[in-house]
């Protein structure tokens, strides 16, 4: 057993409570602090998405053990919930029916964490410090100290913002009430502010084509409903995934329909638009790729930008932290992890040792570890949580050890092989005179078709 005694995680997502269970499988002491109301906050506020990993990708194995011991149901492995069953049949009830309800502390955001006696330039002794991290919990700020942190706070609550370059697009601020971030239920409780409506949806990640599906299908039932999708680069069917080949079937299925949208010209479709300027026009919105006349316009009622989430660094700037410079994950992760070079599968599992940083004892984990990478799964997480909980409790060989085998996906940059049933986007349409997707637009633009046909 290490010195480690006390180990504050931050948010009590899935991958904060599974570190919870590890931690105190490993006999020390966790204490979870969490900024919402309840338990998985962040999975609450896109409970109407359906997941595309199916439950036995989903459930801690520590977190799952916990739960048996109550009389708890395991759901059914192979079906698909969504955030709200996630919630309802997983993360409450091990938060209050298991023996980690003593130590969640919900409705507590932190603001700050520190070395006790040690601002950031401060050596000597500097490891030997416990860390001292300051919450808020509506009665005024609350201080706590921990041997280790475990930071698995996610990302959701920092997306990133239309502009193309990264930053706010000038105007964004100004028309914050016409703009919605992530992906709000336009089929359910947001609804009435999409029906009826020219909508236009920025980004090409699953949160940008759920979301275009959606509305395409609200379309169906109020045709005055325009969905718009903008895309930064010029090749749509990157969003389309694998299709049959990806081994989440969920995401295929979503990628092929997705796809099949777009063919049938149910989604209009803008290449190559890279916001710079939002504007009100009247009651509507102007979406500009540049300054006044030169750039390309769409006007519409509502946007909603889906471009990805990067993690808030904020609280702790006082820590020594080191990242990659464009991911904004631990170094030893980015290589890993990088969209530019690795589709999901070929994300390999990792640990302690990746995690570690600079600040002995104190690790990122879950979504927020992944930086601004968009490809993480929470089997991931809980591997990752896993391993730390062992290094934590001095049993490095477990530690080091990969407990995990991930699905090969077939998502991301994989590109897609050309075969008849599973190639350029999936199928076409019924009824239109084409092998797939993307034969049908190169036929559409009146070219001789994809070449796979
Ligand atoms: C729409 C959507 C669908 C997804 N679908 C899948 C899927 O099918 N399969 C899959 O494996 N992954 C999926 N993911 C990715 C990922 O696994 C989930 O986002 C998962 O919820 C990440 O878990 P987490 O615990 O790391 O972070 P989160 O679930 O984001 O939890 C972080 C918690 O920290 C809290 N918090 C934030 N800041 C603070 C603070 N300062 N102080 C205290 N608490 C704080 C938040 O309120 C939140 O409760 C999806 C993600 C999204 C957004």
């Amino acid at each position: 057993m290490s010195k480690a005694k006390t180990v504050a995680i931050i948010g009590a997502g899935p991958v904060g409570l599974a570190a919870a269970a590890h931690v105190l499988e490993r006999g020390l002491k966790p204490i979870v602090l969490e900024a919402g109301p309840d338990v998985g906050h962040a999975v609450r506020q896109w409970g109407h998405v359906q997941l595309f990993s199916p439950w036995e990708y989903n459930i801690d194995r520590e977190a799952a053990r916990l739960l048996e011991s109550t009389g708890w149901n395991s759901p059914e492995p192979g079906q698909y919930p969504t955030g709200a069953e996630l919630l309802e049949h997983y993360l409450e009830p091990l938060a209050t029916k298991t023996v980690l309800a003593p130590h969640i502390k919900t409705s507590s955001r932190v603001t700050d964490i520190s070395r006790v006696g040690f601002d950031k330039l401060k050596s000597k002794g500097r490891d030997a410090a416990p860390f001292e991290i300051r919450y808020q919990n509506g009665q005024g700020p609350e201080v706590m100290r921990a041997d280790t942190v475990i930071d698995a706070s996610g990302t959701w609550h920092s997306p990133n913002p239309a502009g193309a370059n990264g930053l706010r697009a000038l105007g964004e601020q100004q028309a914050a009430h016409k703009i919605a971030y992530g992906m709000p239920d336009v089929l359910g409780k947001d609804r009435a502010r999409y029906a009826g409506k020219t909508v236009a949806v920025l980004g090409t990640g699953h949160s940008a084509i759920g979301t275009l599906t959606d509305l395409a299908q609200l379309a169906a039932q109020w045709p005055e409903t325009k969905p718009i999708w903008l895309l930064r680069g010029n090749d749509p069917a990157k969003a389309f995934g694998g299709g049959a080949n990806d081994k989440l079937a969920a995401r295929g299925e979503l990628g092929a329909v997705f796809a099949a949208l777009v063919a049938a010209g149910q989604i209009r479709v803008e290449r190559e638009f890279r916001v710079s300027h939002l504007a009100a026009d009247g009651p509507r919105l102007i979406v500009d790729t540049g300054a006044g006349c030169c750039g390309r316009q769409v006007v519409v009622d509502e946007l909603i930008v889906a471009t990805g989430f990067r993690p808030d660094l904020d609280f702790v700037r006082e820590l020594r932290i080191r990242l990659d410079p464009a991911i904004e994950c631990p170094v030893a992760l980015a290589p890993l992890i990088d969209p530019n070079e690795h589709s999901c599968g070929t994300v390999r599992p990792h640990g302690a040792r990746e995690l570690a940083q600079h600040e002995p004892g104190f690790y990122f984990a879950g979504m927020k570890s992944y930086g601004r990478a968009p490809t993480f799964l929470m089997i991931t997480g809980y591997e990752q949580v896993r391993s730390i909980a062992a290094e934590l409790a001095g049993d490095h060989e477990a530690a080091e050890r990969v407990e995990l085998v991930l699905p090969e996906t077939g998502v991301c940059n994989r590109v897609i092989a050309l075969d008849a049933n599973n190639c350029c986007g999936g199928p076409a349409l019924s009824g239109v005179d084409a092998c797939c997707v993307a034969d049908a637009n190169a036929k559409q633009e009146s070219k001789e078709g994809c070449g796979c046909g």
